[in-house]
């Protein structure tokens, strides 16, 4: 896979009357008190992104009135917000998209953001598109980098397209804000900064609970207590089809355990019912950024690479010494993974007891 190229925008002039849109935005997802790591990732990204721009980050931080959104607030500051707009009423104490998104396309249109940035997860990928739709603005989702094209200050949108097999940069051209979503992980973690100091502005929407068709029955976490926890796992263990049969992922768990990791797969292995799909790395499955990840009989196909080559060490493991993973990985073991696999969990079996 070629490196993307530069954003090649065309050199259009943003009509007078959108000049006025300013700043970059973050909408912190936050439920219960509890704030999707995504966004954090996503003040860090805006941080690069309004530093080359000349402009402010804003978060914005919608919520009923608590302990737990104050807290929140100075979390957004200590990642990045120079502005927090801190929006409360108790209709918006769970996420439900009529009231979350009307509330946002007025703070939009009021303090006029040029770029507004939201994590590609089910809330986010619901709230992105229907804040979009209501303002009609661009859109574009599920990026894996985000730059400023700097003749025109427009957003160089990349993701990838035609299945994963290329990587298209979008920019919204005429219409502000600019809007993108952006999976967990892609983005590094920022350092907070405790130093760091922002303002905060208290905006309370006139929403009426009598006018929100959508009701809140019950909350249930969407986090099955089991589910394999990919996205923050240091170490990943990551079986393809090279290793033959199902009774052969054994080998890949005991290497896990002794390294303390989480067993990851390629779609193929999911499709076979050899693992569940939450355990399923790339593109239609999840985003990893691990300190070090092994890759035993996986091929390296662009769906697979994309969501791990942010590891920070890949060794992989492949009988072809031209495997497309060899291209990428940092380390390379040309050999049998059914032989490879048990021997590294017998030494490091040995090494970390
Ligand atoms: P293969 O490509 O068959 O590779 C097996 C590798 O094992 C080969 O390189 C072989 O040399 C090696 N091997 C064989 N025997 C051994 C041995 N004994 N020891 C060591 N090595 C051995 N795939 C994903 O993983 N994630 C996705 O999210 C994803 N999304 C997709 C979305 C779309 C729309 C499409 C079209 C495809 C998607 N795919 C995805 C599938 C992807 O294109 C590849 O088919 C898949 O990643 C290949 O899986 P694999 O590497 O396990 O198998």
């Amino acid at each position: 896979m070629s490196e993307p190229s530069k954003p090649q925008g065309r050199k259009f002039q943003l009509p007078e009357h959108l000049k006025v849109y300013k700043n970059v935005w973050v909408i912190v997802e936050q439920e219960r008190g509890i704030v999707h790591s995504v966004s954090l990732e996503l003040l860090g990204e805006a941080r690069k992104l309004a530093d080359k721009l000349g402009v402010e980050v804003g978060a914005v931080v919608l919520g009923a009135e608590s302990p737990d959104l104050n807290r929140i607030c100075g979390d957004a500051i200590g990642y990045g917000a120079d502005i927090v707009y801190k929006v409360t009423d108790p209709a918006l104490a769970d996420y439900r998209t009529d009231p979350y998104c009307r509330v946002m396309t007025d703070v939009v249109n009021t303090h006029k953001p040029e770029i507004v940035l939201l994590g590609a997860t089910t809330l986010g990928r619901d709230l992105a598109g229907a804040i979009a739709t209501t303002l009609a603005t661009g859109l574009t989702a599920d990026c894996t980098e985000l730059d400023i094209y700097a003749d025109n200050r427009s957003l160089a949108a990349t993701r990838p397209t035609f299945g994963g097999t290329l990587l298209c940069t979008i920019q919204t051209l005429a219409y502000r804000p600019q809007m993108a979503t952006v999976r967990p992980r892609v983005m590094a973690m920022p350092e907070r900064d405790d130093t760091r100091t922002g303002r905060v502005i208290e905006i309370q929407p006139d929403l009426r609970e009598e006018d929100i068709v959508t009701k809140v029955l019950n909350f249930i976490a969407d986090r099955e207590q089991n589910e394999a926890q990919l996205a923050f796992a240091d170490i990943i263990v990551s079986a393809g089809k090279g290793l033959g049969k199902v009774e052969n992922m054994k080998l890949v768990f005991d290497l896990a355990k002794v390294l303390g990791a989480e067993v990851g797969v390629t779609r193929p292995l999911v499709q076979a019912g050899w693992a569940t799909n939450d355990r399923q790395v790339g593109q239609t499955g999840k985003t990893v950024r691990p300190k070090l990840y092994i890759a035993a009989g996986i091929s390296g196909a662009i769906q697979h690479r994309v969501g791990m080559e942010k590891s920070d060490l890949i060794l992989a493991i492949n009988t072809d010494p031209n495997a497309t993973i060899f291209d990428f990985a940092h380390l390379g073991l040309v050999g049998d993974a059914l032989k490879i696999l048990p021997a590294l969990t017998d030494a490091f079996g040995r090494r970390l007891s």
